[in-house]
């Protein structure tokens, strides 16, 4: 009996009409992406960066590998030769992020915090071969880390 009532007032549609009503009001949760960026987490891993120091402008990187050895996906390339004073310069360091497994190994073992990570997680590319970023690159992107975290106060 309860069900055929239910059935000639239509109980379920007001019901429904009713939440949709209600949500009127409610500020909406849904996240307007890509026109509003989330707010990452500091811990969060994006695309590497190479460092400068913040002084002097030299870069920190010291050619000593150990982000190669402990690549477990083997993605970092690197050449370095002797420069002056026998200190080593690094020719070539890239990175292929397409077989990057983002874990953060690289960033952990590096003893000058040369190679850290940024919030850039849009890397959609149409040609993987523009997923290897080269040492320009990398120091291009760290310079533009460095100033937005100076902007904020956290100049690191
Ligand atoms: S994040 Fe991990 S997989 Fe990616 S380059 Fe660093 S060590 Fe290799
Ligand atoms: S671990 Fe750091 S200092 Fe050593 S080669 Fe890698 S980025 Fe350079």
């Amino acid at each position: 009996m309860g069900n055929f009532l239910e059935k000639i007032f239509l109980l379920e549609l007001f019901k429904g009409m009713g939440v949709v009503f209600k949500h009127v009001f409610i500020k909406p949760v849904t996240r307007m992406y890509p026109f509003e960026k989330p707010v990452l987490p500091n811990s969060s891993r994006g695309l590497h960066t190479l460092m400068r120091d913040a002084d002097t402008g030299n870069e920190r990187c010291v050619g000593c590998s150990l982000c190669v050895k402990i690549c477990p996906s083997g993605v970092i390339h690197m050449v370095t030769s002797k420069g002056e004073m026998n200190q080593k310069r690094i020719d070539e360091y890239e990175i292929d992020i397409s077989r990057c497994a983002f874990c953060g190994l690289c960033v952990d073992i590096c003893p000058k915090s040369a190679i850290v990570m940024s919030d850039r997680f849009e890397l959609a590319v149409y040609d993987r071969k523009n997923l290897s970023y080269n040492k320009n690159l990398l120091l291009k992107i760290g310079e533009v880390k460095q100033k937005e975290s100076k902007e904020k106060g956290k100049d690191k």
